[in-house]
C-alpha cells in the first residue's frame, strides 16, 4: 500500500511492535519522500538513510546535482564541459554542448569576416571621399583660372562681360540705372620702359588691390587686356558712376607703387557710360558692347584733355533700330 496509495497508510496496531516491520515500513517511507521529492526536480533532499538503494540514491542525486553545475557552467561561456556518468544523458549533453561550441567558433569567424569588410568598406569610403574633394577642389581651381586673370587676380574679359550682361538685365529689371567705366593706365609704356617689365607686372597687381578697396560689395571689376581694366557700378546713376570712378583714379594717384625701394606713381584715366532702365533695347551682350564703344569713347576723351581723370560720356541711349530717344534727364 506504501508504493500505492498517495497518502501514506496507518500502520495496523497488531504491527506496530513488530521491529523488523516498523525498520522496513520507515525506510520504505524514506524512499518515497525522496523519491516523490526527486520527481518534483527537488534535489536538495536530505538522505540520512544507508544501504545500497540509498547509497544509488545519493550517487544519482550528487551526478544530478554535477550536471546542474556544468549546465550552469555552459550558460557562463564554457563550452569545454563534458559528462560521463550519466550514459545517453552523457553523450546528449556532450553533443550539445560541441554544437553550440561550433555554432559558436562559426559566429566567431562570421564576425571577424563582417569587422575586415567593414575595415575596407570605410577604408573605401574614405579613399573615394578624399578623391571627391580633390576633385572638388581642382573643379572649383580650374573654374576660377577659367574666370580670372592669371597677373591680378581680377575677372577676365570673358567673365566680366557674362557677369556684366546678366547684372545689366537685372539693373532693367528693378528699373535702376547702372553704369560701366573703362580704366587705361596712363603713360604705361614708359612707366614700363622706366622701371622694367616686372614693376610693371607689380602695378597692375597693385592697381587692382588699390582700387578693390573702393568698390562697393555690389560692383566688380574685370582686366579687359594689356593695362585696361573694366568696371560694372550697380543701381548708379551718372552722379553716383562718376563719384565711383573719380574714387578709384583718386586711390591709385595717392597710393603709388613701393618696389624694390623705390616709391613709383601711377595714374589713369576714365571713360564712364551710365544705362538708364527706361532706353529701349533688349540688355544683350550687343548692347553691352555698344555701352562699352560708348565708355571708350569718355576714356578717349579723359586721355586727350589730359589724363589723371574720369570723363562720362554725353547723356546719350546706344543707337535701337527703330527707336528715337533723346533723353537729357540728369540729377
Ligand atoms: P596712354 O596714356 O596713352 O594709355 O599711354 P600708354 O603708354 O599707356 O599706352 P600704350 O597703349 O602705348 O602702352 C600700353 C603699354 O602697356 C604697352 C604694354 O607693354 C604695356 N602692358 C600691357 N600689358 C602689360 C602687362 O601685362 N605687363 C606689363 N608690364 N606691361 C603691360
Ligand atoms: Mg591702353
Ligand atoms: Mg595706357
Amino acid at each position: 500500500m506504501l508504493l500505492l496509495t498517495a497518502r501514506e497508510p496507518l500502520v495496523p496496531d497488531e504491527f506496530k511492535d513488530d521491529e523488523a516491520f516498523m525498520s522496513a515500513h520507515a525506510h520504505m517511507v524514506e524512499l518515497r519522500n525522496v523519491l516523490t521529492r526527486f520527481s518534483r526536480g527537488e534535489l536538495e533532499v536530505e538522505i540520512d538513510k544507508r544501504g545500497f538503494v540509498f547509497g544509488s540514491l545519493k550517487a544519482l542525486q550528487a551526478n544530478l546535482r554535477h550536471l546542474i553545475w556544468q549546465v550552469n557552467q555552459v550558460a557562463d561561456n564554457d563550452l569545454t564541459q563534458r559528462m560521463d556518468f550519466l550514459g545517453d544523458l552523457s553523450s546528449s549533453f556532450n553533443s550539445m554542448v560541441r554544437n553550440v561550441n561550433l555554432a559558436r567558433l562559426e559566429l566567431e569567424e562570421k564576425h571577424r569576416e563582417l569587422t575586415a569588410l567593414t575595415k575596407e568598406l570605410r577604408e573605401e569610403i574614405q579613399k573615394r571621399s578624399a578623391t571627391l574633394r580633390a576633385l572638388r577642389a581642382s573643379e572649383s581651381r580650374f573654374r576660377y583660372l577659367a574666370e580670372h586673370d592669371a597677373l591680378t587676380g581680377a575677372m577676365n574679359r570673358r567673365s566680366f562681360l557674362n557677369t556684366a550682361e546678366i547684372e545689366m538685365q537685372k539693373s532693367a529689371y528693378a528699373e535702376l540705372p547702372c553704369a560701366i567705366a573703362i580704366l587705361d593706365v596712363d603713360y604705361f609704356k614708359n612707366f614700363n620702359d622706366t622701371n622694367g617689365h616686372m614693376a610693371g607686372d607689380m602695378a597692375l597687381k597693385h592697381l587692382v588691390s588699390v582700387a578693390r578697396k573702393v568698390l562697393r560689395s555690389a560692383d566688380f571689376m574685370g582686366r579687359y587686356g594689356g593695362e585696361e581694366f573694366v568696371f560694372f557700378f550697380a543701381d548708379a546713376n551718372e552722379k553716383a558712376a562718376m563719384r565711383a570712378a573719380e574714387r578709384i583714379r583718386a586711390s591709385i594717384e595717392e597710393q603709388p607703387l613701393e618696389y624694390k625701394g623705390k616709391t613709383l606713381g601711377l595714374t589713369a584715366s576714365i571713360g564712364v557710360c551710365v544705362v538708364k532702365p527706361e532706353w529701349p533695347g533688349e540688355r544683350d551682350q550687343g548692347y553691352l558692347m555698344s555701352i562699352m564703344d560708348n565708355a571708350d569713347s569718355a576714356l578717349y576723351e579723359a586721355k586727350k584733355t589730359g589724363r589723371n581723370r574720369a570723363f562720362l560720356v554725353a547723356l546719350e541711349p546706344p543707337p535701337v533700330q527703330g527707336a528715337s530717344y533723346n533723353d537729357t534727364d540728369s540729377e
